[in-house]
């Protein structure tokens, strides 16, 4: 089965360009700089002519625009990597969309582990709250993340990584694999990362940071795992698009907002 992999957005946790900031990336009259909070949408259909399936990997807070500018009309689930403010504060934007979910099937499930799943309770207590009477709430329903998730046919793995001190969650779905915020990759992960069509991995900038992977490690680690292309996410402002692409190697590319990949979903194993 194939689906088309879209970039919702590229960016860095603060966007580019950066409020307040003059820098020649952040003022670039090339649309590959401005970068909307770090996103992906999956969509396929199980068979010719069946319905479209849309799956998004974290709901920033420009989810909103994204959902615009990809005419998304429906979303079937959301999976999350972790809780930090630029891959969970547009949970609340769903509301429009889990309408008519809802009355199709039911909710719409938010894959989440635990500490993500709190901190959205938290946030959004007048949704999750079983005392909850907001007339107008998302209808959409926590679920724990599992190693592996299977959303109408197609199976999400979960990728474990390290953000700083944390562990969040990447994902591989058949031949490509999203892995955000990345600061180191357990052995572990590496094996379930080969025969890779498509690795999406971030790549925050060339000074190092505690929580990010430079530019310089991704590179590292996009040649040890191999896949046919790497694309690069959650990039700053200090990083051209032009300029940056210019000095990759083969096959490692930044990403952009809008970006479509055709990917195969099966299953490898
Ligand atoms: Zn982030
Ligand atoms: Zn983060």
């Amino acid at each position: 089965m194939d689906g088309l992999l879209t970039f919702l957005g590229s960016g860095t946790s603060m966007g580019v360009p950066t409020l307040g900031c003059t820098c020649a990336v952040c003022a670039s009259a090339d649309p590959r700089d401005r970068r909307l909070r770090p996103s992906v949408l999956l969509r396929w259909r199980e068979q010719a002519g069946g319905r479209e399936r849309v799956v998004v990997i974290d709901t920033g807070p420009d989810f909103r625009e994204q959902a615009l500018r990809n005419r998304l009309t429906r979303v079937d689930a959301v999976f999350y990597t972790h809780s930090h403010a630029d891959h969970i504060l547009g949970m609340d934007d769903l509301r429009p969309l889990s309408f008519a979910v809802f009355r199709e099937g039911g909710p719409i499930p938010l894959y989440a582990a635990p500490e993500t799943a709190e901190a959205l309770e938290r946030i959004y207590e007048y949704t999750f709250s079983p005392q909850a009477t907001y007339p107008n709430r998302a209808r959409v329903q926590l679920r724990a993340l599992a190693e592996r998730t299977i959303v109408h046919g197609v199976e999400f793995l979960r990728v474990p990584v390290l953000h700083g001190e944390m562990e969040i969650a990447g994902f591989r779905i058949g031949r490509a694999a999203y892995l955000t915020d990345v600061s180191a990759i357990p052995e572990s992960s590496f094996t379930l990362l080969t025969g890779l069509d498509h690795l999406v991995i971030s790549a925050l900038r060339h000074k190092p940071h505690p929580n990010h992977a430079t530019l310089e490690q991704a590179v590292i680690w996009a040649r040890r795992i191999g896949a046919r292309h790497t694309w690069l996410t959650h990039i700053s402002h200090d990083l051209g698009h032009e300029e940056t692409n210019r000095m990759l190697p083969d096959g490692i590319r930044l990403a952009y907002d809008g970006l479509s990949l055709p990917v195969n979903l099966e299953t490898a194993n």
